[in-house]
């Protein structure tokens, strides 16, 4: 506080009391202000200054040509902290005011000029208080105070009331209307599209293809159910509010309501499908399937109030399939029945079925063989040529077949036919396959011998026929001066082909009954003393060699005397072949338990025991490099032999020792 060099005598009349700003005013040293001191202030200045600090009411004094100021205690707080509070005191308006003086300026002018009163509302003033510029709004009164002389007017007095608050709270009233107004169309736009989404949530559920319709309660009363619900019970009946026992009675006894039940005490929902319901539809029962689920309708949480059922009707579908499934059983049963292996696969190739022959042939099981786990027992040298083959088919939707090799329980691979035909279910769809297999083992080496003997025969043959010509050549070429000793040669050397041709040729011959190998055996009955007599005339007839029989001539057997003479002859013939110097050839028959056994004895150079258990073995012979030497054959003799002597149920074998001599032989059952 500046040293006072103007003292307010305490009885100075206009400055009492006031507050804080009754306080400064006196104690203020207003030698220094424009307007000078106190004492010489205009009477009325000071009497409005008197009244200015004994009101309540925020007051506000502009004085004498520099608008010198006055307030009040009640005024002070609208000018806040850190502002203009207390140098706005005995300070020049235009000084104080810069920011509102180009608004508040023109009304001061007014009211001193012409003397009117003037009255602001709610007018925005923003003023530089606490430390920023604050929008403050003011209702207030300018009003002129005249000089004592009555005529010039001193200065302005202004009455007013800072309505910031009420303003910044209407305005928040008004923005929080906005608000509330915008929340409150946002909620009938909300309600209006529940209404409008459950409206047309109804109108889906109602038209909805599948049967809706809910329970209520423990005792599961039908509160509601669209058409199709409804429908399925015909339209006439009212089910409606009515537990669903007493609605539908004929559902007693099937299983509905104890599932019903066990989903309202657990609160999870059950899926049935394809079931079986039993439904009574204008005064009939009659059956149905459904898919359907029983789904808790839950409140307040995990409160369980109703159930929801939905139920597709898949009754003809369901009936579709059976017939299917009866069919294909027909089909099945019907495969099952027949020798061939068959089975059934899908559009893709994997196996679904397979028939008993199938399980027989191979030993796997149905895990074992579905898919592609069948390919375990296909040939590995057939299996990338079926594969394509069978993808081939697949993809043609035409019938198809290939050849493989298929191993057998036993780990035999043998030889099948595979055909694969489509099933369709219309005439472009293919819907399945049916594929057999046939055992074609025997027609397939049937085939291979046909076609290994003409390889062999042809190679064979070429060698005795292209010596046979060279001697003839020979002959012809020296017909004119041919000496005896010489034609002798050449002639000995052309028969000497000409017997390796014509035993090759005899081969040949029973090439021609191995593929007859399959026709059936001519049994008739006969005495073994006759076949004997019959057979081997050639030998006889020659008498180089000398066939002595012995044993059970008498024996009476069953078979096919033609074939069984066929064995007789081959074995007399190798005797002769390959045991020449043997003269005697004993041939003998026995008795044995319930079979006769024939042998063929030669005293030849006998063969050793380590080839012996090949002998029987097509195009096996002892000596291969004996093939191209005239009077050996192809290795097939004994092998025919077998096959016979096996194809009367009998047995056949040779005992042999070298230096000794061979017998071969066979049984016959009795
Ligand atoms: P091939 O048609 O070549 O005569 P076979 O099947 O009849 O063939 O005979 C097979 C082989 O058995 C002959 O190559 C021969 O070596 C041998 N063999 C057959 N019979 C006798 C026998 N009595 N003594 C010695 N070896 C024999």
């Amino acid at each position: 506080m500046p040293e006072k060099s103007f003292k307010i005598t305490s009885d100075f009349p206009y400055f009492k009391g006031g507050g804080e700003m009754g306080q400064l005013i006196r104690t203020y040293d207003w030698s220094n202000n424009s307007l000078g001191n106190p004492e010489s202030w205009s009477q009325s200045l000071l009497i409005a200054i008197k009244i200015l600090l004994n009101s309540r009411f925020p007051m506000f004094i502009w004085w004498g040509s520099d608008l010198i100021q006055f307030y009040n205690d009640a005024y002070r707080c609208s000018l806040g902290t850190d502002g203009k509070h207390p140098k706005a005191l005995r300070q020049r308006g235009v000084e104080c005011w810069p920011e509102i003086w180009p608004v508040v300026k023109p009304l001061i002018d007014q009211v001193i000029n012409e003397g009117e009163s003037t009255w602001s509302e709610d007018l925005l003033l923003p003023i530089y208080r606490n430390g920023k510029l604050e929008d403050v709004y003011w209702t207030f009164s300018y009003s002129k105070i005249e000089d004592e002389t009555g005529i010039t007017c001193g200065g302005v007095l202004v009455i007013c009331n800072e309505t910031t608050e009420k303003i910044q709270a209407r305005q928040q009233l008004i923005a929080s209307y906005k608000k509330q107004n915008a929340l409150n169309k946002e909620l009938r736009d909300s309600v209006q599209q529940i209404k409008d989404s459950d409206s047309r949530f109804r109108d889906i559920v109602q038209q909805a293809p599948v049967a809706i319709g809910t329970l209520k309660g423990r005792t599961h009363i039908f509160e509601s159910a669209n058409d199709k619900m409804l429908a399925l019970w015909g339209h006439s009946r009212e089910v409606l509010n009515k537990p669903l026992l007493v609605g539908l009675p004929e559902i007693k006894g099937q299983p509905f309501i104890k599932l019903l039940d066990e989903v309202y005490d657990s609160g999870s929902a059950f899926y049935g499908n394809e079931v079986l319901t039993v439904l009574n539809v204008n005064g009939t029962l009659k059956d149905f399937y459904f898919n359907f689920v029983y789904h808790p309708i839950k409140e307040n949480g995990d409160q369980v109030t109703g159930v929801m059922m939905i139920a597709i009707d898949v009754t003809e579908m369901v009936l579709a399939k059976h017939k299917v499934e009866e069919s294909e059983a027909r089909m099945r049963t019907f495969l099952n029945a027949i020798p061939q292996i068959a089975w059934t696969n899908s559009i893709s190739g994997e196996a679904e079925f397979y028939n008993k022959s199938w399980y027989d042939y191979t030993g796997l099981d149905f895990d074992q063989s579905r898919a592609w786990g069948w390919k375990i027992i296909v040939h590995p040298d057939d299996l990338n040529k079926m594969l394509q083959s069978y993808h081939a088919i697949l993809q043609s939707n035409q019938v198809g077949e290939f050849e493989l090799r298929l191993k057998n329980i036993d780990g035999e691979y043998r030889w099948h036919l595979t055909r694969l035909k489509p099933i369709n279910s219309s005439q472009e769809n293919v819907q399945s396959w049916i594929g057999t297999a046939t055992d074609i083992q025997d027609l397939k080496m049937a085939q291979q011998r046909k076609d290994d003997f003409i390889s062999i025969a042809s190679h064979e043959l070429k060698t005795p026929v292209t010596s046979l010509k060279a001697s003839l050549q020979l002959l012809d070429r020296m017909k004119g001066n041919l000496s005896e000793k010489m034609a002798l040669r050449l002639i000995d050397h052309a028969n000497k082909s000409m017997d390796k041709v014509s035993t090759l040729i005899d081969d040949l011959l029973n090439m021609g009954r191995i593929n007859n190998i399959e026709a059936p055996l001519n049994k008739t009955r006969f005495n073994i003393s006759e076949l004997l007599n019959s057979c081997c005339h050639h030998v006889r007839v020659e008498g180089k060699y000398e066939l002595i029989f012995k044993g059970d001539l008498e024996l009476e057997v069953e078979a096919d005397e033609h074939r069984i003479d066929q064995v007789l002859v081959n074995f007399v013939n190798n005797a002769i072949k390959y045991a020449s110097n043997s003269i005697k050839i004993f041939i003998t028959v026995e008795k044995l338990d319930k079979s006769v056994k024939v042998s063929v004895q030669d005293n030849g150079p006998g063969i050793p025991a380590e080839k012996l258990p090949h002998l029987f073995n097509r195009y096996y012979q002892v000596n291969e490099s004996a093939v191209n030497t005239a009077g050996t054959g192809l290795g097939l003799g004994l092998y025919i032999c077998a096959d016979i002597i096996k194809r009367h149920g009998g047995q056949i074998g040779v005992d042999s020792e070298i230096g000794i001599g061979s017998t071969f032989w066979f049984t016959l059952p009795l």
